[in-house]
């Protein structure tokens, strides 16, 4: 089933908000402590006490300073056992002993696994204190199940009598997120207070976006590193980045697919940009394999909106009903806008973004202020033939410049080279080729990004023939390419300028809102 199906009317269910919840991960109880008054400062809502973190943990010694009132926020005790996830080994009694003293001192939540919850009731036998809510949980760290299996596991864990239900599955694909916000639906309408996340990088968007489909609460680490499940975002990011506070049911979700998209600085840039228009909209990673499949599950009308990025550029063109003419002439679309109708229409902000850029570079070193372009009859090699590639090479030629294609798939060079009027070449022949002074060089092919810092599309030597050379890698904002290139007396222009160009063309089509050119170069400075 795609989340349209799912997607309740706005507001058509009264809801608490969703709470953040900041997992607390020491070793030794006083540091357990000292994050959780870090997490206070934060802004967290509660904090999870992972007692089987502590080494050496002793209940009656250290759960009452680690509960001792008044506390900074309220506390969610787990004594996770290895069988679940956790780090505790021993048998069921001691660590039921220890979840019992932490109600009796005044936990607000206790976490116990469904595998035992009977066997934990019935230790229990009836004193569970009135304030302390049961979470009962369940965790698959290999898969999502079907629809049909997630709601027998619902069934049974409210069977148990859980205060609160908690599913945390794990995604092999983004589409997997949808079968949970199904399930969260099902909740908020039945009004069954639930926490459902899915783990791991194809999970993101889960604990983004479950405020927008009535989640009791998400997970946030207290920083990078202190995570208590793969891929839980930052508190900080959650609330300062995603803006998580704002995220309701009618709230707009917009987003950045591509693979790796975890390095992308766009989820920073739009978020930014909505919060500062007063938009209620989110801005997400979409870590997607298979773009059709993730465009019809996600084909709600909320789901408004996409930035596209490697490799899905050429596939969106095959993707969208309409696509903009220039965009089906680049053969590549990296913006993909959902009509009112459900009907998506693909552009391409890139060409502008890269083009204007590389303008604006040449024209602040010349002292004349023409209107021709300063690309206008020059030679112009652009080192790539994916979609930025495209982009890049559409543009220079549309100002009149004469490209020339190098690519290491030679055959993608040819037929990129064919399409535009220009000479292809492979990368080895790039390194000599030096026809003439003044030529402009364009990197478009990830080589030198983040991580791969030290790799670099061309040689020293052969930069020395280039009076200007751009880079579409953005991270890290001078690459090796380019301060090579300064070295060698070249104009650079870094793809961070591209990058925040054309993220202005997406806002205006996701908005219909002039670009905010001044305040998002800020977000960089
Ligand atoms: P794409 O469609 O997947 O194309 C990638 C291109 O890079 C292909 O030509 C590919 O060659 C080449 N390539 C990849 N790895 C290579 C390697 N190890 N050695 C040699 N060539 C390699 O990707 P894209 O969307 O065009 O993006 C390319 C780069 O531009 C990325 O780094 C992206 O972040 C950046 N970009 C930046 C902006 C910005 O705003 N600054 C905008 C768009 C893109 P083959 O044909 O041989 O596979």
């Amino acid at each position: 089933m795609s989340v349209s199906a799912v997607v309740p009317p706005a507001a058509a269910v009264a809801r608490a908000r969703t709470l953040l919840c900041v997992p607390a991960t020491a070793r030794a109880p006083r540091e357990m402590a000292a994050e959780v008054a870090a997490a206070a400062a934060l802004g967290a809502d509660l904090a999870e006490l992972r007692l089987d973190r502590l080494a050496g943990f002793a209940p009656r010694r250290d759960l009452p300073a680690l509960l001792a009132k008044p506390r900074t926020l309220p506390a969610l005790v787990t004594y996770r056992p290895k069988w679940e996830g956790g780090e505790y080994e021993g048998d069921d009694e001691p660590r039921f002993e220890a979840l019992q003293l932490a109600m009796e001192l005044g936990a607000e939540y206790v976490d116990i696994e469904l595998k035992v919850a009977d066997k934990f009731i019935k230790f229990m036998s009836g004193k569970k204190p009135e304030n302390c809510k049961l979470i009962v949980s369940s965790h698959n760290y290999d898969n999502t199940p079907s629809a049909e299996e997630l709601a027998s596991l619902l069934a049974q864990i409210q069977a148990t009598g859980a205060d609160i239900v908690k599913i945390a599955t794990t995604a092999t694909e983004i589409v997997d997120v949808s079968r949970m916000f199904q399930i969260l639906v099902h909740c908020q309408e039945k009004q069954v207070p639930i926490i459902g996340l899915v783990m791991n990088d194809r999970g993101f968007i889960s604990r983004v976006l479950c405020p927008k489909f009535g989640g009791y609460l998400t997970f946030g680490s207290l920083e990078k590193g202190k995570e208590s499940a793969p891929s839980q975002p930052t508190a900080a990011d959650l609330i300062n980045v995603y803006n998580i506070r704002q995220i309701g049911p009618d709230t707009k979700v917009f987003g950045i697919i591509g693979n790796p998209v975890g390095h992308s600085k766009s989820p920073i840039l739009h978020n930014e940009a909505f919060r500062s228009v007063g938009l209620n909209a989110v801005y997400v990673p979409f870590l997607v394999d298979d773009l059709a499949k993730f465009l019809s599950t996600y084909s709600s009308p909320d789901f408004a909106g996409f930035s596209c990025t490697i490799p899905h550029k050429e596939a969106a063109v095959r993707c969208c009903d309409e696509v903009d003419p220039i965009a089906r002439d680049i053969g590549a679309v990296n913006t993909i806008i959902r009509k009112p109708d459900g009907k998506l229409v693909g552009y391409n902000t890139d060409y502008v973004g890269a083009i204007s850029a590389i303008e604006d570079g040449i024209r602040a070193t010349q002292q004349t202020h023409s209107t021709v372009s300063p690309l206008a009859g020059r030679l112009f090699v652009v080192i790539g033939a994916g979609g930025a590639g495209k982009a890049l090479a559409y543009g220079a030629k549309e100002k009149g410049a004469r490209v020339v294609i190098a690519n290491r798939t030679f055959a993608r060079a040819q037929e990129l080279g064919n399409l535009i009027g220009g000479p292809a070449l492979t990368l080895t022949e790039l390194e000599n080729y030096h026809p003439e002074e003044g030529m402009i060089l364009a990197n478009t092919t990830a080589i030198g990004m983040h991580p791969n810092v030290n790799e670099t599309p061309l040689s020293k030597q052969a930069l020395k023939s280039y009076a200007v050379v751009f880079d579409a890698v953005y991270t890290p904002k001078e690459t090796r390419l380019l301060r090579e290139a300064a070295e060698c007396g070249a104009t650079v222009v870094s793809g961070l300028e591209m990058f925040i160009r054309q993220a202005m063309g997406q806002f205006e089509h996701f908005t219909g809102m002039p670009g905010l050119s001044g305040k998002l170069l800020r977000l960089f400075e």
